[in-house]
Parts: structure tokens; C-alpha cells; sequence
């Protein structure tokens, strides 16, 4: 009798599931392999929640040698966007996610949008059928609403189960009759749970969780054929063999329902990893950041200043595993992937996003660049955004590495900025171009006579400059200035008799300092000076 509803349910299904499970064989990994996916709805541009849920994944099957996909869950038609697939596919590249098998490239496990995969889902409905586990339900939405007001009149559970689900147990003449009739169905899972018995699911980040068994008869397949996402995804993760499952923790209460149509399906279910979403605090609020109350949510926000796409995988990386900062620390010199990510080292309670740190991590990652690479980043953000200094960055190509590599491979290097859009701001004066057509506003320190100021000024490069001074040289001539002028040289003979000074040895090199760059705090002021070269020096000198 099963058999015989499964045909006049899907007459034109002529597959079983062991053609799938050929079609589809197991993968054949190294030990350990893990095959995951990110299965967004294509619903617009991906966000930083988006970003970080997928960097998840991606970073687990890369670093077991396993597989990474991208799915697209579009069954939800109403809020599907036409080029959404190619918006999320833009920005995983983007980010340099290595994804393995997606909708644009294929694979061996496709098609990789679910609106394509419904002839897998017809095939395993239909088996659903034939072994009794699942049936037509032809209730109307007035009946299903009656099933409800008469739940909630009298206290009881919401759902289709138990002796709610009507159409459960009608005869194979009573289906042929209304299939004849042309009445509309939906195709329910026979559910064999009972709610009032608990079980023990083990999640990867949360540990284990008690639940209550599922004994609702959820919709399989709608009316038009389509599944909604539940029994999609298992069908979609058995024959991709998928073997970690990350996703919201929203699902978790809906992993009874997923459990038991794994194992209806007579598959083996796949490893499950609920992650926390990013969060936002707000006042004493903490809920989820968002899209649309966000503007640090857009990926845009994030390009447009030029915060480099590695610095905010750091930051995910950080986010993701709590003892990661800490390796990090001791290997800044390698890249995240060498780090072996756990579940059981995500937060439990949610992560907050935290812009600063973000911005940190950047600037950090940022100064420890070699001068060339800054440069080509710096190169490719202005070509979109500041297409003024990009040509004035190529046009003093070697001198404006040169301007980058002040202060950079030491120790510690310096952090002038935490985003390409930052660094104009930071060595404008370096340029002739942009010096000459700002306005100028001198930060003079302590020495603020424009006569003294000249007098030093005018000593300093008639009798002092010469561009090929090392700089022990250059420091030793500042300190002849320094005396000659009647200022003190050793700063420690100064704090012992300031008043037998005009000042000191800062004051003379801050006088230099500002006259040429306008600025009272910048990179080493004998790197400046050396690169300016004298006549752009006297120039400057010149306008005080
Ligand atoms: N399409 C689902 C979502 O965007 C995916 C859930 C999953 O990864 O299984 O929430
Ligand atoms: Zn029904």
C-alpha cells in the first residue's frame, strides 16, 4: 500500500535512493577531512554576521585538508534577489575565501542551488512514502487556522500531531479520490517521536543539550513541489556529504525535528556546530548586529576605509577561538591558517564585535608589512577611492616606499595608521604637490619667535644640512646647532639648569620639525629630512 501511494504521489519519479547514493558517493578525504558549507539565502549583500559564519566553516574544511562548499538556499522565493548568488559569491572572493565548490563553478556533489536539487528531493520524498514515513496532508489553510484557535482555546501545544494531524491515517482511496479531484497536498513526515521522552544532543560548541523528541508532522514539500529548508538540508548535506553542519543557534530547537528526518531517511547524520551570532552592545542591551541598524555591519564600511581583508580575518580569527590572541602574539609572523582552530574554543555565551579591536588588529597587522606591500595595497585603494594621490603615489613611486618604510622593519614598528584611507592623512607633507596647496598651520611647540625660529632655521641648513649624513652625523650637528644657539644639547645637564638655557635639544629639533612638515609629532625627523633633500628643505624654510 505504501508503495503504491508513493507512485501515485510522484509517478514521474523514476530514481530511487541508491541511484543518489551512487550518483553522490561517499568522498573519498584524507582521515579527518572535514566537508562543510555556508548555505546562505541569497537575499543581498553579505554582512559582517554573514562573513564571520562563513569564515567558520571555510577555516575548518581548510585546515583538515577537507572540502568547502557554497550552497544557496533559495526555496524561499519571496525573498531570493536574481543576482544574489553572484553578490555572495563577489565578496567570499573578496575575502579570499578558497571555496571549493559552488553554484558558478560546479563540482561533483551539485547542483549547488537548492531550486535545482528538487528531482533529489522528489526522490527521497517518495521514499519517505514508500516506507511509511511519510503521507499527503491536503488540510487547507482554514483548517490548519481552526487547528490552531482550538489549540490555543484550550492550552494545547500548537503543532500538526497526535490527533491533530487529520490527515495521517486516510485510506489510499481516500488520497486517489481527492489526487483525482485535483485537491491540493503537502507531504508530511509520519513523525514516530513522543514529546514527552528527552534525548541528549551533542553539539560541537555547546557540549550537550538536552531535548524533547520531535512528534510533529512537519511539511516535508510544499504544495508547488519545493521543500522548505528542513528536509532540503538533509537531503542537501547527506549527498554532499557534508560532514560538520555549522549554522545558527536559532536551529537548535528544531534539531529533534532535523534528527528524526535524518534517520528516516536511513542517513547517517553529520557532526552539528551551533554558532553564537556576532552581537552588538547597546546601552545595556545586547542583541545581534544588524544590517540595517549597523553601519559597521556592511562589508562596504570596511572596504571604503581600506581596512585590509587579512586584519579582519585576524579578527574573526580572534573571535573564534579564545586562545588564539594569545598564539598570535608569539607567531606574528605567521598566518592564522597556521593556527588549529577547535568548536570547543568558541564562545558559549556570543561574541561581542568590537570595532576598537578590529581597528587595533589593523593597525598592528598593518605596521608589520614590508614598505612594497603597503605600497601595492595603498596602490589599489586609491585607484578606487583617491585616484588624486594614486597618481601622485606612482608619480614618486620609490620615494613614497621610502616615506612607508620610516620607522617600519624594527621591533616595533610604527602604527601611524589602521587603514589605507589613513595613510594620505599621515605623509601628505612628504609631497610638494599637496604641501604647497594646503593651508598650512604650523604646530610651533615652545619656541614661537619667528625671528629665533629663522635664525635657527637659516644656521641649520647653511651650515648643518648635507643629505648624505648618516645618522649619528646628523645627530651630532643638530647637538653643534644646538649649543652654537645657546641651547642645551644634554638634556639631563638641562633639567639641572634650565634656566641657563633658551631651551633644549627637542625644542631646536621640533622648530626643524615643524617648519617642514607642519607637524609637532611625526616619523623620524632625520628620515624626513634625508628624504626631502635640501631644496625642498629650504623652501619650506623659506615661507616662515
Ligand atoms: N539558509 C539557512 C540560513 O541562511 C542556512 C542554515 C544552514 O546553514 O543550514 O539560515
Ligand atoms: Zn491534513
Amino acid at each position: 500500500m505504501n508503495k503504491e501511494l508513493a507512485d501515485l504521489l510522484y509517478p514521474d519519479v523514476q530514481y530511487d535512493i541508491d541511484y543518489l547514493e551512487k550518483k553522490y558517493p561517499e568522498r573519498n578525504l584524507p582521515d579527518g577531512a572535514e566537508v562543510c558549507r555556508f548555505a546562505p539565502s541569497p537575499t543581498g549583500r553579505m554582512h559582517m554576521g554573514n562573513l564571520f559564519a562563513s569564515f567558520i566553516p571555510e577555516v575548518m574544511a581548510k585546515q583538515s585538508n577537507g572540502v568547502f562548499i557554497l550552497r544557496v538556499e533559495d526555496t524561499d522565493a519571496k525573498r531570493a534577489i536574481e543576482n544574489g548568488v553572484e553578490l555572495i559569491l563577489e565578496d567570499l572572493e573578496h575575502y579570499n575565501y578558497v571555496v571549493d565548490e559552488h553554484p558558478n563553478k560546479g563540482g561533483e556533489y551539485g547542483p549547488y542551488i537548492q531550486t535545482e536539487r528538487a528531482f533529489i528531493y522528489h526522490i527521497v520524498a517518495k521514499y519517505l512514502v514508500s516506507i511509511g514515513r511519510a503521507y499527503p496532508c491536503f488540510c487547507t489553510e482554514e483548517d490548519l487556522t481552526e487547528m490552531r484557535n482550538i489549540q490555543e482555546a484550550t492550552k494545547d501545544r500548537i503543532g500538526y500531531y497526535g490527533h491533530y494531524a487529520k490527515c495521517r491515517n486516510l485510506s489510499y482511496d481516500e488520497v486517489k479520490k481527492r489526487i483525482d479531484n485535483g485537491d491540493k497536498w503537502v507531504l508530511r513526515l509520519k513523525s514516530m517521536g513522543d514529546f514527552n521522552k528527552k534525548f541528549v544532543f551533542k553539539d560541537l560548541v555547546k557540549g550537550n543539550i538536552e531535548l524533547p523528541e520531535n512528534d510533529i508532522d512537519q511539511v516535508l514539500v510544499k504544495s508547488d513541489g519545493i521543500p522548505p529548508y528542513a528536509f532540503a538540508h538533509v537531503c542537501d548535506d547527506h549527498f554532499m556529504r557534508v560532514t560538520t553542519v555549522t549554522r545558527d543557534d536559532s536551529y537548535i530547537s528544531s534539531v529533534p525535528y532535523h534528527l528524526e528526518l535524518w534517520d528516516a531517511c536511513g542517513f547517517k547524520a553529520p557532526k552539528f556546530a551551533h554558532l553564537l551570532p556576532l552581537n552588538k552592545k547597546e546601552g545595556e542591551v545586547i542583541r545581534k548586529i544588524s544590517k540595517r541598524k549597523d553601519p559597521e555591519a556592511a562589508v562596504s564600511f570596511y572596504h571604503e576605509r581600506g581596512i585590509p581583508v587579512e586584519a579582519i580575518k585576524l579578527y574573526f580569527a580572534t573571535v573564534m577561538n579564545s586562545n588564539f590572541e594569545m598564539w598570535y602574539l608569539q607567531n606574528q609572523d605567521k598566518s592564522f591558517r597556521d593556527f588549529e582552530f577547535t568548536f570547543n574554543k568558541m564562545s558559549t555565551s556570543g561574541a561581542l564585535f568590537d570595532l576598537e579591536k578590529l581597528i587595533n588588529i589593523s593597525k598592528n597587522y598593518l605596521s608589520r608589512l614590508k614598505a612594497t606591500e603597503v605600497f601595492e595595497n595603498l596602490d589599489i585603494w586609491t585607484k578606487e577611492f583617491d585616484l588624486e594621490f594614486n597618481n601622485l603615489i606612482n608619480k614618486y613611486k620609490d620615494y613614497t616606499i621610502n616615506i612607508l618604510n620610516i620607522e617600519r622593519e624594527q621591533a616595533k614598528p610604527r602604527k601611524d595608521f589602521s587603514c589605507y584611507s589613513e595613510i594620505k592623512n599621515s605623509i601628505w607633507y612628504m609631497y610638494d604637490e599637496l604641501f604647497n596647496n594646503a593651508e598650512l598651520n604650523y604646530e610651533w611647540q615652545k619656541i614661537t619667535d619667528k625671528e629665533e625660529i629663522r635664525t635657527i632655521l637659516n644656521d641649520y641648513i647653511d651650515n648643518y644640512y648635507d643629505i648624505n649624513d648618516d645618522k649619528d652625523t646628523w645627530f651630532n650637528k643638530m647637538k653643534e646647532l644646538c649649543d652654537k644657539n645657546g641651547y642645551c644639547s644634554n638634556m639631563k645637564e638641562y633639567k639641572e639648569n634650565p634656566d641657563k638655557y633658551k631651551g633644549n635639544i627637542a625644542d631646536i629639533s621640533n622648530v626643524i620639525r615643524v617648519a617642514v612638515t607642519t607637524k609637532s609629532m611625526t616619523p623620524d625627523l632625520y628620515e624626513i629630512l634625508k628624504l626631502l633633500g635640501k631644496d625642498k628643505i629650504k623652501e619650506r624654510f623659506n615661507r616662515i
